[in-house]
């Protein structure tokens, strides 16, 4: 490959033959097209000589940091010993065995065995299969319905895209029939002047009230993100979750903890089940388990549901070329080894998380921002006209949010923005003095933003 290109050449080719996903491509101008070179640790290089600190740990993956001998050295050894071979004839390798049972080890202690694909959104369709024929084996095959989350994103996959809870998802023939959804624990959005609390409780019970009205003996499962991520950081109130476990106690349906986000140490434990106490009967993992160095989705199943699909005849008619890949499998070995090695879950809980979530919840003192909120190394910045009131929104949503996140990149921090909303969800390995200057470079943003907003007149000075 050509890597000499000129930027110019690169960004004209882009436009020319890319099609950018989640990108409105025919808006997307010549030089906003970033050509990242190289990265490494927390940090990243566009073709113009810029670092830009990687505030998203890619898409919410990179657990570990870029550019890691240990993992490619796992897949560069992986590639020249068996490069590929599937597991459905009756067949298996190493580095699948040996992950299934580390990640065995690692889930909380119902689970029993993983199911593998390539990523968030198939593990998600391995799911919705999962749970209907579970419940079909057990003599209920009535059981079909699941309800998820508005605002829910559980990948873009045909199921991933309705099972989440994105309505500009939905309108581009997203849905499919027998999937239901409940309001979000989005307390700030919330004009009705309930606490925080009340406020979990009240979000917790929508649950209770759609089961009730669809019937137990209908539902399969309900299917929820520990902290909905691409939502905007939601974190429900510390009530929400109790509630929740509460109420499924007594019902006949399946929990899915989809992880794919809140896995492997993001907030402070290797699981996000483990951060708020409930008991899963599947997981959806993916993105930290390879750290994103190659594609790998796991599901965790619990011994509950892995014995129905042990009784001999109960095939699953379902699995995927590379189910267990064991390139990705050996690099999802050594990326695990390393957040072990380097005891980076506890890391989390215990000192750059404290460490960043202190700085970071001391921006709510500026004029822009209604809420500075942070689990584990998972935050978001809701940006308001008006602070004394911050369940009221900016009129035009989203154009605050796409200013503060332009100033965010030029100024070498990624954060996203998801509506008014800046999030951020940088690597594990983030240090003290990156954690500085990631404040730092916020602080600025907002600062520019600010300035920006008011001279637009979007907000009053
Ligand atoms: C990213 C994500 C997915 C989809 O994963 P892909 O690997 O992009 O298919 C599913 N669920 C959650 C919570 C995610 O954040």
């Amino acid at each position: 490959m050509n890597v000499n290109l000129s930027t110019a050449i690169l960004r004209e080719k882009d436009a020319a033959f890319h099609f950018h996903p989640f990108t409105d491509n025919g808006a997307l101008k010549l030089d906003e097209r970033r050509i990242i070179v190289r990265a490494d640790g927390v940090w990243l290089w566009d073709s113009e000589g810029n670092r830009i600190l990687d505030g998203m740990a890619g898409l919410w993956c990179v657990n570990v940091g870029h550019g890691r001998p240990e993992i490619i050295d796992a897949v560069r050894s992986q590639m020249s010993e068996l490069s590929y071979y599937n597991t459905f004839f009756k067949t298996s390798h190493q580095p699948v065995i040996e992950l299934s049972e580390m990640l065995v080890d690692l889930a909380p202690p119902q689970f029993e065995m993983v199911f593998y694909g390539t990523s968030g959104s198939d593990g998600n369709d391995t799911v919705l299969r999962m749970v209907r024929t579970y419940w079909a084996m057990m003599g209920k095959p009535e059981k079909q319905v699941i309800i998820s989350r508005h605002n829910a994103y559980h990948g873009s996959s045909m199921v991933g895209a309705a099972l989440g809870g994105m309505s500009g998802m939905h309108e581009q023939a997203g849905t499919i029939p027998g999937i239901e959804h409940i309001a979000q624990p989005y307390w700030l959005a919330d004009p009705s002047g309930m606490t925080p609390d009340e406020f979990g409780i009240h979000a917790a019970r929508a649950l209770e009230a759609k089961i009730d009205e669809i019937g137990g003996d209908k539902i399969a499962a309900f299917i929820a993100e520990p902290i909905q991520g691409a939502g905007g950081v939601i974190i429900p109130p510390d009530s929400y979750w109790p509630e929740v476990k509460r109420i499924l106690k007594d019902r006949d349906i399946l929990f899915v903890s989809d992880e794919v986000i809140c896995g492997f140490g993001r907030t402070g434990n290797w699981f996000g089940c483990e951060t708020f106490d409930t008991e899963p009967d599947l997981m959806t993992t993916a993105k930290g388990l390879t750290s994103g160095y190659v594609p790998l989705g796991a599901v965790m199943v619990s011994k509950e549901i892995a014995e129905v699909f042990r009784i001999p005849g109960n095939e699953f008619n379902h699995g995927y070329t590379y189910s267990g890949h064991p390139v990705s499998c050996a690099a999802a070995i050594a990326n695990l080894k390393i957040i072990k090695k380097e005891k980076l879950v506890s890391r989390v809980a215990d000192d750059i998380g404290p460490y960043l979530q202190k700085k970071w919840r001391q921006l709510a003192d500026h004029p822009l921002i209604g809420e500075a909120v942070m689990t584990g190394l998972m935050g978001a910045l809701e940006l308001v006209p008006d602070k004394k009131s911050p369940s009221r929104r900016f009129e035009n949503e989203g154009a605050a949010g796409t200013i503060a996140r332009d100033f965010s990149f030029k100024s070498g921090l990624i954060m996203r923005a998801v509506r008014d909303r800046l999030i951020l969800s940088p690597p594990l390995t983030l240090s003290h003095e990156e954690a500085d200057t990631l404040i730092r470079i916020a602080r600025k943003t907002l600062d520019d933003t600010h300035h920006a907003l008011i001279k637009q007149e979007l907000m009053k000075a």
